[in-house]
């Protein structure tokens, strides 16, 4: 099942889609925190038109789990890139 705190990312405007892979067989205990994470599960975070994640230069977020995710949401900044300006410039010509 997908974790309600990622689901709730999509009501922020820096995200357009969310995607989850979740692989429950293999779990490891944080050292740290002593929580429980998944190791093999994959969080995508598809970047809403006009932001990117300084990953590569690309308009996506991924991580292994939540905190990792949170954790690059906080790194977003607002892209001017060509491919979202010209996205920018579509959307405003549809209704
Ligand atoms: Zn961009």
């Amino acid at each position: 099942m997908t974790p309600k705190t990622f689901l709730a990312l999509k009501n922020n405007p820096k995200v357009d889609d969310l995607s989850y892979e979740p692989d429950n067989s293999s779990k490891e205990i944080n050292p740290e925190t002593g929580h429980e994470f998944e190791v093999g599960s994959i969080y995508w975070v598809y970047l809403a038109t006009g932001w990117y994640h300084d990953d590569e230069g690309k308009h996506l977020v991924t991580g292994s789990n939540l905190a990792d995710i949170h954790e690059q949401m906080r790194e977003i900044q607002p892209c001017e890139c060509d491919q979202c300006l010209s996205q920018k410039e579509q959307n405003k010509d549809t209704p």
